[in-house]
């Protein structure tokens, strides 16, 4: 029964995106695995990994990043094809397609929220970029492997389990298997509208939401956006937000473009048509519709709000800066962290691999 309410209290709009996500479940992963094969993979690992080439090992060369490129050529296309799209036209794999990040919401929906753990009030930004940055130079220098928490691995290996595939028992057995298991329960299945893992930890969904942003300063752009003068700070679209995106600002809705995913459920829930997936032109004809009643207020589409009624306050200033030199700062280090560790041949200009990689780098396909 409860299953059943759940599926009920879906949007109508949001059921045909939970139909492509189940459909991307079926293509992805055992007993099907239609895409995956169709490049000769086992599954998501091995060349079509999104998550491990661009991962920094002391010592690491072009040349050693050259050789990463090429054993996951494809994930490689995979993932300038995902931000290509998003810098267009929104996070449209993360939203409705990634059958990773999908299958946990869609399973979340069948929970009663009493049981569910609410994390989308906590400063996901701060702690993704967080962790984003310890993915790509902390943990491969101590030595420790990528697959460690990597949903990408876990979901597949669920889906071996129910099909019989051994692989899938010998993982969820292992320590490995079980951390990962009991992330995917607690950030996933059990987490208020299942997006924790994505909101966290997913280093796609990092760089997606980057690029995200970066677009979304671009009128031609689609994104979802606000429409400053009909919104009524009611409410229901933060309410509704899979991601904590939607926040009030002087009882208007603002959309953090770092963590939106343009899963459009926003929309569907907005009695007042006051938020959109759509570029920023003015429309001809504006209106403000509820219920047969109409007006024609000014229509100014924002997806990042730029205050222009008030100058910004001293405090706000101070917001933007911070945000700002702890974006270049961590840049800065990285490049500094970058040059120091390169080997005395590559700063030279070297090309060959180096030694420290060949001796600490971890193997790019996984062994399962
Ligand atoms: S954030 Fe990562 S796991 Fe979540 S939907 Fe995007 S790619 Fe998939
Ligand atoms: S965008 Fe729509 S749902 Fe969200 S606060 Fe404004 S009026 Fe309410
Ligand atoms: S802001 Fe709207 S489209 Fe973006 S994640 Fe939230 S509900 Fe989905």
């Amino acid at each position: 029964m409860r299953i059943i309410e759940g599926f009920k209290s879906i949007p109508p709009g949001q059921l045909l995106r939970y139909e492509i996500i189940i459909l991307s479940c079926t293509l992805f992963f055992s007993p099907f695995l239609f895409l995956p094969s169709l490049v000769d993979n086992p599954d998501l690992c091995g060349k079509v990994c999104i998550r491990r080439f661009y991962l920094y090992f002391p010592g690491m060369s072009t040349a050693d990043f050259a050789s990463n490129v090429q054993v996951s050529s494809i994930g490689v296309y995979v993932l300038s094809l995902i931000l290509i799209t998003t810098f267009f036209f929104g996070r449209l794999w993360c939203g409705y397609i990634c059958p990773v990040g999908g299958l946990p919401e869609v399973v979340s929906r069948t929970f009663s929220d009493k049981w569910k753990i609410e994390y989308r009030g906590l400063p996901q930004v701060p702690i993704r970029y967080g962790y984003f940055s310890s993915y790509v130079f902390l943990m491969p220098m101590f030595g420790i492997s990528a697959c460690t928490l990597c949903n990408f691995i876990t979901i597949p290996r669920i889906f071996d389990v129910m099909s019989g595939n051994p692989k899938g028992l010998a993982f969820a057995l292992s320590a490995v298997g079980l951390v990962n298991l009991s992330l995917l329960f607690l950030l996933g299945f059990f987490a208020t509208k299942g997006r924790a893992y994505c909101q966290f930890l997913c280093p796609i969904g990092a760089m997606d939401g980057l690029v995200n942003r970066l677009g979304a300063k671009l009128r031609f752009t689609r994104r979802i956006r606000v429409e400053r003068d009909r919104c009524t700070g009611c409410n229901v679209c933060a309410r509704n937000c899979m991601t904590g995106a939607i926040k009030m600002e002087n009882r208007i809705a603002v959309v953090d473009q770092l963590s939106c995913m343009s899963c459009n459920e926003c929309v569907d829930v907005c009695d007042w048509n006051a938020i959109e997936w759509r570029t920023a032109h003015l429309e001809e004809d504006p209106k403000r519709k509820k219920k047969g009643v109409e007006y024609f207020p000014p229509r100014e589409w924002e997806a990042v709000r730029m205050p222009v009624d008030t100058p910004p306050s001293k405090k706000e200033n101070l917001k933007l800066h911070w945000q700002k030199l702890a974006l270049c700062g961590f840049f800065v280090m990285a490049l500094v962290f970058v040059g120091f560790t390169q080997p005395d041949g590559e700063r030279k200009g070297s090309a060959t691999p180096s030694a420290a990689v060949t001796n600490n780098s971890i193997p790019l396909i996984a062994k399962d």
